[in-house]
């Protein structure tokens, strides 16, 4: 199992010493209250810790290298009390090297009519002193979230809190580290990349390790810890027979119990929170991790078939992204399979051969077991199920060659207008925004793979933030695209990425 970190976030209060010390008790007085009422919200995912009021170049630059430095700290969130003189913030910007939001905010919602004079307009003029802040944040150029608005309006809240969602992606995308037990499947491109320059751009690390070796880690794993995982399975999940032999089945199921546990067993060892598998490379495996890594993911694993390991990371980002999120809907590997075309029923069947993250199911899970046409080892147990309706992203992460993009779909999960009692596999159904038509245009214009990255729990902004915080190019297929528009889009993609 993955385990948590305890993330918190630095609220940094701009000032300088030009009011008077008075003036200075009120701005520390009136951050310590913001940040109180921000954590006692209940809105956000992490809490948020009150710094000392900065004043001088040097407070400021120590502060950011103290931030820099502290593991638990994701991101900055910073607010111009009264007017702080923005040459202050350069070298501590400068040296500042995690995720900055600047919140644009005042302490007063209303402006006190009767009583307001000079000395108050002095004291609070964020709207002045945030300007001043902003701008040197602007021409230096430094990618940072802008929230605007009074520090109790849920609208403004709940926006801090989805910016620290993204910040804790910008932070955790260095510590992925992708095992890959296969290479790339044969003539794929879209599934290809440059693994160096996702080191230098996402600080992912993607490792080989021949097949042999984790095959050797399932065949070590005991069989009082497969039959305790079958148990587990047989409790957990219904089991669809469909006329095979109990007992014959209960070792198929078996055989994905021990590559469960001896996989997790090598990537704890070795410190990686991603696979990928690839039919054609299993090497003394069985059976294709089916079931398996259907529950790896559920634990919070990456996973990418026929060796793609930037779907295999974008995973795992995802799902640390969405890791705090309460009432959490899932999030998956999945692939566009076939199409709905009939008028007004329109939707494209997502699922894959057999590896689908359990966390988007809808209902009850069953396990069956089925030949594969693909590879040549005996029929694989999974797990089958439909997944939950709503909105959702589907993100793909391509390399064109120089350099990356990603592709962040809005999609809207819906039931299928029947079963499909003869698939053997997990699925999901969606529409693109903004419609089949439009939507899938443009994921093939952008270049968008097959695979896709996708959650319920993620919004596109979310992600395409956090593109921007590694800058790569995101281009977005939502309700307001339209093809010439989007085409536009791309045509200044190639000039500003290069
Ligand atoms: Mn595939």
């Amino acid at each position: 199992m993955i385990k948590k970190k305890n993330y918190k976030f630095w609220f940094c209060t701009g000032s300088q010493d030009l009011y008077g010390d008075e003036c200075l008790r009120n701005v520390a007085e009136h951050s310590k209250i913001i940040v109180e009422k921000l954590n006692a919200s209940g809105i956000l995912p992490y809490e948020i810790v009150w710094k000392p009021t900065l004043i001088t170049n040097e407070l400021i630059r120590k502060t950011f290298n103290e931030a820099n430095l502290d593991e638990e700290c994701a991101g900055v969130i910073t607010w111009m009390h009264t007017f702080s003189p923005a040459k202050s913030w350069i070298l501590g910007l400068q040296e500042y090297k995690k995720p900055l939001l600047h919140l644009h905010t005042q302490f007063n919602e209303e402006i006190p009519y009767d009583t307001i004079d000079m000395d108050f307009m002095n004291e609070n003029q964020s709207a002045h002193g945030d300007r001043e802040y902003g701008h040197i944040v602007s021409r230096m150029r430094i990618e940072r979230k802008v929230v605007v608005g009074h520090y109790t309006d849920p609208v403004v809240i709940n926006k801090i809190a989805s910016w620290m969602v993204t910040a804790i992606g910008i932070i955790e995308s260095s510590h992925i580290r992708v095992m890959r037990v296969a290479d790339n499947m044969r003539n794929v491109a879209v599934t290809e990349g440059d693994k160096v320059e996702a080191q230098i751009k996402f600080g992912w690390e993607v490792d080989t390790y021949p097949v042999n070796e984790i095959a050797e880690s399932v065949a070590a794993v005991s069989e009082s810890d497969i039959n305790a995982l079958v148990d587990e399975y047989y409790d957990k999940y219904n089991i669809l027979l469909e006329g095979r032999d109990e007992a014959e089945f209960r070792r198929h199921v078996a055989v994905q119990a021990g590559i469960e546990i001896g996989f997790e067993r090598f990537l704890e060892e070795k410190n990686y929170q991603a696979i990928v598998t690839h039919f054609g490379d299993l090497g003394p495996l069985k059976q294709l991790p089916g079931l398996a890594i259907q529950r790896l993911m559920e634990k919070g694993y990456g996973f990418g078939a026929e060796g793609d390991w930037k779907v295999a990371a974008m995973v795992r980002l995802m799902k640390i992204m969405t890791e705090n999120k309460k009432d959490a809907k899932g999030t998956s590997m999945l692939e566009d399979y076939t199409y709905n075309l009939v008028k007004g029923e329109e939707g494209i069947l997502e699922a894959h051969m057999l590896e689908i993250c359990p966390s988007i199911a809808d209902g009850p899970i069953s396990i069956k077991c089925n030949p594969l046409s693909m590879g040549d080892r005996e029929d694989p147990a999974r797990l089958v199920f439909t997944s939950k309706e709503g909105k959702g992203i589907a993100v793909s992460l391509i390399d064109l060659g120089n350099r990356f993009r990603l592709i962040i779909n809005d999609v809207n999960c819906k039931k299928v207008k029947k079963p499909m009692p003869k698939l053997p596999v997990a699925t999901a159904f969606w529409t693109p925004e903004p419609d089949m038509y439009v939507g899938a245009e443009a994921w093939i214009l952008a270049g968008g793979a097959h695979h896709t990255a996708f959650s319920y729990d993620l919004t596109a902004e979310q992600i395409g933030d956090w593109a921007a915080a590694c800058g790569i190019e995101a281009v977005y297929i939502d309700k307001d695209t339209k093809i010439r528009d989007f085409k536009r889009d791309l045509m200044l993609g190639e000039v500003f990425y290069r």
